[in-house]
């Protein structure tokens, strides 16, 4: 008797432990579905393919594991060694900027989390992405590959000096803040090609800009308040 109760009991456990958390279950699609329709849709990003993307990548697999439950918050949240992965807005915002189709080239410079070039991987044919931190671009290399994005293409280096070899790329994006715009990177933007970059000369806050290559000219237009990690390596020499 008491042998087949506690049978039944082990058995009991078992079901337990083999069934998913609810969250885990439902992939936190409502969350990262509230996120889009709340801080992105609300906020004026238009472009359905960026909406479609930021609703797809899993933003909560790109953080530490203590900060999943915060993953969809209106905010950006540490991912080690003094790095950020940024606002959910300000991802989808920089990724409009590019005004990608779908077949082109993108380089990214900062990989951080690996989140920004999951998004962008949705968005374009090839993402090449570069962090200059080895610990954080080993693990979100590894991220990247578990979560099967063949497209994008990550290696440890300094992105001030772009990915000779991979270029020109008809868009590039850094993600740590300049106090200029990088002329290896201007070298490396195909003819019409956009950079986006958080570019400031005080290093506290900077704005969005968006660099237009025309010949051998650049046209820079402004647009909102952000507030990024500096860029280091190339850019501070
Ligand atoms: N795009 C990232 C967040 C970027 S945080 C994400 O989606 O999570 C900025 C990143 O830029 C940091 O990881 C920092 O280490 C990296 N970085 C700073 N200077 C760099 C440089 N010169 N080359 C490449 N990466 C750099």
């Amino acid at each position: 008797m008491g042998r087949f109760f506690s049978q039944w009991l082990i058995l009991f456990f078992s079901v337990l432990l083999l069934a998913p958390p609810a969250s885990r279950a439902a992939d936190y699609a409502a969350e990262r579905n509230d996120m889009v329709e709340s801080q992105i849709v609300g906020r004026g990003v238009r472009d359905p393919r960026v909406i479609r993307a930021m609703k797809t990548v899993p933003r909560h697999l790109f953080v530490p594991f203590w900060s999943v439950p915060e993953a969809y918050y209106d905010r950006p949240l540490p991912i080690g060694e003094g790095q950020t992965i940024s606002q959910p807005y300000i991802v989808a915002f920089m990724s409009e900027l590019l005004e990608l189709k779908g077949d082109e080239r993108v380089l990214e410079v900062g990989t951080g989390s690996g989140y920004q070039a999951a998004v962008l991987s949705h968005l374009c044919g090839e993402v090449y992405t570069i962090e200059i931190k080895p610990v954080l671009h080993k693990s979100s290399a590894a991220r990247l590959n578990e979560g099967g994005y063949k497209n994008v293409h990550a290696r440890a280096g300094d992105g001030y000096y772009g990915w000779e070899g991979k270029g020109p790329f008809a868009a590039i994006m850094i993600t740590a803040a300049v106090d200029h715009i990088p002329p290896p990177l201007v070298r490396q933007l195909k003819e019409g090609g956009k950079l986006v970059l958080p570019l400031s000369k005080s290093f506290l806050f900077q704005t969005l800009a968006v660099v237009t290559k025309r010949g051998n000219k650049v046209e820079v237009r402004y647009s909102i308040p952000v507030r990024f990690v500096p860029m280091t390596g190339g850019a501070l020499r």
